[in-house]
């Protein structure tokens, strides 16, 4: 139920209010009025950022999921941006840095996920003392999700 709150409890035609044909998770089709819904994973952008001193720049995460756990910075893809604009866009929103985007790392995705997610190599010319990690101190017991784990790990195999 948690994978889609907004179909959980449909039984209506949003635009006719005739019972529709509600295919959980994915749909909801009326058969009287032709209303069709599709429900879809959101992208979302992420960038895995080394300072430059070759640090990888991290952040934790101020409210639930993974509150107080590390990530990297990220965030949903606005109706009007690219994916990588949304990484770059996210990165200056939480990490308050400017990046250069290098390679696609890759993109995580489950069956049981919401989120689509697409991670980027990126640097900065700044050094970020504060939250960098040489890739021996990466908190390893302490990342948010399992795609950031695989990310990093996706992202040290590459360097
Ligand atoms: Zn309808």
């Amino acid at each position: 139920v948690t994978l889609n709150p907004a179909l959980a409890e449909a039984r209506f035609c949003p635009r006719c209010a005739a019972p529709a044909d509600v295919h959980y998770p994915r749909s909801l089709v009326c058969p009287q009025c032709g209303y069709k819904e599709f429900f879809n994973p959101k992208p979302v952008a992420a960038a895995v950022v080394r300072d430059a001193s070759g640090r990888f720049v991290l952040l934790r995460r101020g409210f639930e999921p993974g509150k107080g756990l590390w990530t990297f910075p990220g965030g949903f893809v606005d109706l009007g941006e690219s994916v990588e604009e949304a990484a770059i866009r996210e990165t200056r929103e939480e990490l308050e840095v400017d990046i250069e985007l290098g390679r696609l790392i890759g993109v995580y995705s489950r069956a049981d996920d919401r989120v689509a997610l697409v991670v980027f190599a990126a640097t900065t010319t700044l050094v970020c003392s504060q939250c960098g990690f040489t890739a021996e101190e990466l908190p390893w017991g302490e990342l948010a999700f399992w795609s950031t784990e695989l990310a990093l790990r996706d992202a040290l195999g590459g360097c």
